[in-house]
């Protein structure tokens, strides 16, 4: 108690760290990236090229081939032929050398790849090389493991692999998506034509070199960068007999609509609003812990981020006076300094996406809190913020901002935690907070949320699987369920 603010308003001022930037001198990038296709970068057919720009700094690293519809056509083409001409007849044992080679290789160029996914993406420094590269490595060292072993994955069902996995993923976690997609799809032995997300395409194309200098079997994976049209193109193209999507519920309707009546196999990763509930026999402090790093570490740009806070009445006012005393400690700032706790918004349209719900939310009459920190003069930057005494029909507790904002609202039984939780359009994931291992049980039979969290939060491993319920999606990716989702029987 003696630790909390109001008793001691001492007790943060001193709280300032000198700068620790991490170096860029070791990073090598060009000012121009061109489309990977068939094992070469070769210049787009549309001739267009976008930008590409730091978030942190509003400054231009590159500028990123637009791939039409002829440059899809050109990937889909190499996929297909490497499909059937090298990859399909290649047996899992050779497939897996090349995966786990993929691996070895980013956990080499580890910090070259975290540095630039901070660069291009705004997310903090430690998240970007304790986090997202060193998860995209084991997702390629987890999934060679299993390519010479799919018929014991799947004991007397014959497992056979589709043909093309068209993959279309968002700007959130750039490399550890294309990872996500693109191991499970070699280990199965599919080919690929992968979109990365418009503001982060920088990491896939770094991948794009690694697989080059890999030696991967020429048009085996193809990455292709552009916008939604580019994405659309990869949906609808004929020879593609997979899509696997991660982004927002809106896009997901659309591709589900593209490809109704097709027998293209769909996998959809959407949107979420998650709750992180917790219960009056929780231990508090490290429940302040996971709330903040489920929403306000990485920007709350994670589908599966604790948006909502549901705490237990008995405990909600010492919770709540944690968790601001605790927001006031975090820094927010350049992404590239080890001490930033949250980094750049991704874009500019983002900020102001969110900046409109925190407008949306005070209208609502819910009580704002931000902590008292500065941002940077220049870049995307957004302060954590809390929405108190919300109730279940605000828009701030039904929506998905991706965003630093934390929706909270109180209950009193299992019953109305139950009730509140389910209670939204989404159902990707949740967090339980308690003493008692009966109550996690009892609360996780009864949510509907793909992935609980049992006190703790955001932890992530290739071996288990995740996906939604509801407006969140279907399908599994992860472990073996990730596997199956590349396979037919
Ligand atoms: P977010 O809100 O996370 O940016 P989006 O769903 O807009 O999510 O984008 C996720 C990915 O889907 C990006 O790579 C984007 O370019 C792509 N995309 C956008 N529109 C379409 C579409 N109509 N068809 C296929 N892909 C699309």
């Amino acid at each position: 108690m003696s630790k909390i603010k109001e008793n001691n308003p001492e007790y943060f001022t001193d709280w300032k760290y000198a700068p620790s930037p991490e170096s860029k001198d070791h990073i090598r990038l060009q000012n121009r990236y061109e489309l990977f296709i068939n094992g070469k970068f070769v210049k787009p057919n549309s001739k267009k090229y976008f930008d590409t720009i730091n978030p942190a700094t509003e400054e231009k690293i590159a500028e990123i081939a637009e791939a039409n519809e002829k440059d899809v056509d050109l990937a889909v083409t190499a996929a297909k032929n490497a499909y059937d001409k090298v990859w399909k007849k290649m047996p899992g044992k050779e497939r897996a050398k090349y995966i786990y080679r993929i691996a070895r290789m980013i956990q080499e160029k580890a910090r070259e790849l975290a540095v630039i996914e901070t660069m291009d993406g705004g997310k903090a420094i430690r998240e970007s090389r304790d986090i997202d590269v060193p998860l995209a490595a084991n997702h390629f060292f987890y999934y060679a493991g299993w390519a010479d072993k799919l018929e014991y994955a799947f004991p007397n069902r014959k497992p056979q692999s589709l043909g093309v996995a068209g993959q279309i993923i968002p700007w959130n976690f750039p490399l550890l998506m294309a990872a996500w997609k693109i191991a499970p799809a070699l280990a199965t032995g599919n080919t690929v034509v992968l979109k990365p997300a418009e503001t982060t395409s920088l990491t896939a194309l770094k991948l794009a070199e690694i697989i080059q200098e890999s030696g991967l079997p020429e048009g085996v994976v193809n990455i292709v960068t552009g916008f939604g049209n580019t994405g659309a193109a990869i949906v609808n193209h004929a020879n593609v007999n997979k899509v696997a999507f991660t982004g927002s519920t809106d896009v997901g309707k659309i591709i589900q609509k593209a490809i109704a009546g097709t027998n293209k196999k769909l996998t959809l990763e959407l949107g979420g609003k998650a709750a992180n509930i917790v219960f009056e026999d929780a231990p508090l402090d490290q429940a302040v812990e996971g709330i903040i790093n489920g929403i306000f570490f990485n920007q709350g740009h994670v589908c599966c981020a604790g948006s909502r806070l549901l705490v237990q009445e008995g405990v909600a006012e010492i919770l709540i006076r944690k968790l601001k005393d605790r927001m006031e400690t975090l820094i927010v700032g350049d992404p590239l300094d080890k001490n930033t706790d949250i980094g750049a918004i991704n874009s500019k349209e983002q900020l102001s996406k969110i900046n409109e719900y925190i407008k949306i939310g005070t209208n609502e009459g819910a009580e704002i809190f931000q902590p008292s920190c500065s941002l940077p003069k220049k870049g995307f930057f957004c302060k954590p913020t809390l929405f108190l005494n919300t109730s279940q029909s605000h828009r701030v507790v039904q929506e998905e901002i991706f965003g630093p904002v934390l929706a909270v609202q109180t209950f009193r039984t299992v019953e109305e935690a139950i009730e509140k939780a389910n209670n939204i359009p989404f159902g990707l994931s949740a967090g339980i907070w308690t003493d008692k291992g009966s109550k996690i049980f009892n609360m996780t039979s009864k949510m509907r949320a793909g992935v609980v969290w049992a006190n703790t939060y955001n932890k992530f491993d290739p071996t288990s699987p995740f996906g939604g319920y509801k407006e969140s999606g279907f399908g599994r990716e992860g472990g073996l369920h990730g596997l199956a989702a590349y396979l037919n029987f």
